[in-house]
């Protein structure tokens, strides 16, 4: 992928005064009105504080959640003001409509900042309109995207904006997703080993195809292993099994030959419940009334021993059903070999929704931990994320 023009890029003078429109990513959880998680306000600070800095008048735009066709108060970014004032240690000034306010961003003192209402209040928005990307442009006089999390989709605040308003450049934390995401798959130090986990392996095939003739070894875990068990002829027991999957299991076995590292044991219990039958069974030998929840302490060994020799490791997917300890050890396990790993050299990035949760408090040991959810999966499928090639090249 060429690289993508950088905020770092425009000179001060494209800054000085002007109204940066930068498409942030605060969709972030809520409950009763109020923000529960503010790591992705926190991610696009440095993006916004450099902007001030340099005194530019910083208008942002983001969605939040899924709002059914039209304005929901309980989805307004209106929640979201008092805590990006604190994370940003300013004041944030609130602007209801893109179309009235214009003046207010006009406004806005250098180094001010205004919140633009829940961009899928406006229909226009999923459905990528023109005419709705030329009334956000008008809040603008540049274009900063730093939403990787959204950039997976055509919206008419990504991908509409950027081919509308120019200069359109990557913010810091865009610049940094690409990066490490980038660098990762097309010059991975070698060893490279990817680790896959999760619920389903029908989400994740277009990955594993995409990384099998890049990387030296997959190792795989969670419920996606059980399908791959049921292709080896072995019994799952209660699992949680894509049984429609098994053929295109066996056709990623054949092709896959020695790359693809399968549990060698499991975890298992007759619910997530009666924890207290937990016991730990070769892959081959589930029991019919128990289910696979995490990895054994001999396949945490195996893929620790293979995480050390790594220069390079991808992770997406949990190994076990992390939510309920104890079926959290077996993802607590890799977590951290890859910090050893990383302490060591290798080069470590964990994407996807879930495994950032997994990793969380981890974050600052490893080398990149995707934002992205559902837009770092994509990458790692190779798909090109429209909201990036929008964006002007460097
Ligand atoms: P990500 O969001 O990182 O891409 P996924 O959404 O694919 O990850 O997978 C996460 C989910 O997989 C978690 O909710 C976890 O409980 C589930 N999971 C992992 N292993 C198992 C298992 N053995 N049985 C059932 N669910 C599992
Ligand atoms: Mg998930």
């Amino acid at each position: 992928m060429t690289r993508k023009r950088s905020l770092r890029d425009l000179p001060p003078e494209a800054l000085d005064g002007k109204r940066a429109l930068v498409r942030v990513d605060f969709n972030v959880p809520l409950q009763d009105g109020r923000v529960t998680d503010d790591t992705r306000i926190r991610a696009a600070a440095p993006t916004i504080q450099y902007l001030r800095e340099k005194g530019a008048r910083v208008v942002l735009l983001s969605h939040l959640g899924r709002p059914a066709g039209g304005p929901d108060p309980k989805l307004s970014l209106r929640q979201v003001v008092r805590d990006v004032e604190r994370v940003l240690a300013t004041t944030v000034e609130f602007i209801p409509d893109p179309v009235a306010g214009v003046a207010a961003t006009k406004r806005l003192p250098r180094g001010g900042v205004a919140l633009l209402e829940n961009t899928r209040f406006w229909p226009g928005e999923e459905q990528n309109d023109p005419a709705l990307a030329q009334t956000f442009a008008a809040l603008g006089d540049f274009y900063v995207d730093d939403a990787f999390g959204s950039a997976h989709r055509a919206h008419a605040s990504t991908e509409g904006l950027a081919h509308t308003l120019k200069p359109a450049v990557a913010g810091f934390l865009m610049e940094r997703e690409l990066r490490f995401l980038g660098e990762a798959l097309e010059r991975p130090r070698r060893p490279f080993v990817a680790v896959l986990g999760g619920a389903k392996i029908s989400g994740k095939i277009d990955v594993i195809e995409a990384l099998l003739p890049k990387v030296d070894e997959i190792l795989v875990g969670g419920a996606m292993a059980n399908t791959f068990f049921l292709a080896l002829g072995f019994g799952v027991g209660g699992s949680l099994v894509e049984r429609d999957k098994v053929d295109l299991a066996k056709g990623l076995l054949a092709r896959a030959g020695k790359k693809l590292i399968l549990p060698r044991g499991a975890v298992v219990a007759p619910s997530l419940e009666r924890v207290a039958e937990r016991r730990q069974v070769l892959s081959d030998k589930v029991p019919l009334d128990c289910a696979v929840f995490d990895i054994d302490e001999t396949t945490r060994l195996d893929y620790r021993a293979r995480l050390l020799r790594a220069k390079t490791v991808v992770w997406n997917g949990p190994m076990g059903v992390f939510e309920h300890p104890p079926f959290d050890a077996g993802t607590r396990a890799v977590a951290l070999a890859m910090v050893e790993a990383t302490r060591r050299g290798a080069t470590t990035v964990v994407g996807g929704g879930d495994s950032a949760a997994a990793v969380a408090g981890l974050t600052s040991k490893l080398t990149h931990v995707s934002t992205g959810g559902g837009a770092s999966l994509e990458f790692l499928e190779g798909k090109p994320l429209p909201g990036v090639a929008a964006l002007e090249d460097a």
